[in-house]
């Protein structure tokens, strides 16, 4: 259900909102910015439904006609837009369910909202499109912009709409969160919070697959063995890697905090602050026959791959190189 209650974190953005209700202060255009997974939607939603609440004052009701028919998708005066491709938003998307659509005034309620998902998909062209209706934009008209990245956006813009910031959750939060809401047990809550970085969509989506679980066993396995391999062995290990090619790069953030662990299980000797807490025994083992600089050094060794695959370099070989930089560090 969308509702400020389920929104965890980002109170400023809450109390924003509410203000503007309270005040009749509404902006006609925001930007909801936050990395895929934190609560952009949530948040957006919410907002809409709290606006066209005709009960509540500053947040919704979940009661009256207006917050049914969000609910279900059937409010006439809260508009998401639907782009003919999903890769991209086009001009005639912005002309024909936006601008052509804006004058006409709202079915029911107070206001007329529409929220443009991905509206960093927006081309160049649809862009310019929206800055008409933007400029001058009818009394009742509210437009949320959610975006990933602001840096695709033009100036003009941006500079029309009020930018609020989604901001990531501290981890123990959503650790809170995970044990309470979903209840994980406290490793596994302590592992998937830290893995999201405080990005709540994340944790959740980690804490319910079984494959990002499986991954992780996969990933513990092969890392501890990778001194004991031959250059053979390793590129096997490699093909044995494939079915988590699409997903690389989570597996490489966990050899990441693998190794992160590592260093500080070797400064600390704490079970406290360590990731991987279910795998103590074998972290240790590492910690014992790893120096700093060893440790480092596959830290950096990691973090170049992860860069030479963002940049398309060829995966085999960057993989390659990466296992067999580890093995000689040990
Ligand atoms: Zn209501």
């Amino acid at each position: 259900m969308y509702s400020y209650d389920n929104v965890i974190g980002n109170e400023n953005i809450i109390e924003h909102f509410k203000n503007t209700k309270q005040n009749k202060k509404v902006a006609h255009a925001y930007l909801i910015v936050g990395d895929e997974g934190s609560g952009k939607k949530l948040l957006s939603y919410s907002y809409a439904k709290a606006l066209q609440c005709e009960i509540s004052t500053e947040s919704a009701c979940h009661k009256c006609e207006s917050c049914i028919q969000l609910e279900s998708s059937n409010n006439p005066d809260i508009k998401k837009l639907h782009p003919e491709k999903e890769s991209s938003i086009g001009v005639e998307d912005i002309r024909k369910q936006i601008n052509n659509d804006i004058f006409i005034k709202p079915y029911s309620y107070e206001y007329k909202i529409y929220i443009i998902e991905n509206a960093d998909r927006m081309t160049p062209q649809a862009q310019n499109a929206l800055l008409k209706t933007l400029e001058e934009p009818p009394q009742y008209a509210v437009i949320l912009l959610l975006v990933n990245n602001i840096d695709t956006l033009l100036a003009t813009i941006i500079s029309r709409c009020i930018v609020l910031n989604v901001r990531a959750i501290n981890k123990l939060r959503v650790e809170k969160y995970l044990i309470n809401n979903m209840q994980l047990p406290d490793y596994k809550a302590h592992f998937c919070a830290t893995f999201s970085k405080g990005i709540i969509g994340t944790a959740i989506k980690l804490a319910s697959s079984d494959d990002f679980l499986l991954m992780k066993d996969h990933c513990v396995k092969l890392v501890t063995k990778l001194r004991n391999l031959d250059i053979y062995e390793i590129l096997n290990s490699i093909k044995g890697l494939e079915e988590y090619k699409s997903r690389i790069n989570e597996y490489l953030d966990l050899i990441l905090m693998w190794y992160r662990d590592v260093l500080f299980l070797k400064a600390s000797k704490s079970k406290e602050l360590i990731i991987f807490s279910d795998e103590y025994d074998l972290l240790l083992i590492d910690a014992d026959k790893l120096t700093y600089n060893s440790i480092n050094k596959n830290i950096e060794t990691i973090e170049e791959a992860k860069r030479q695959l963002d940049s398309n370099v060829n995966y085999e070989l960057t993989l390659e190189l990466m296992f067999a930089n580890i093995k000689e560090n040990a």
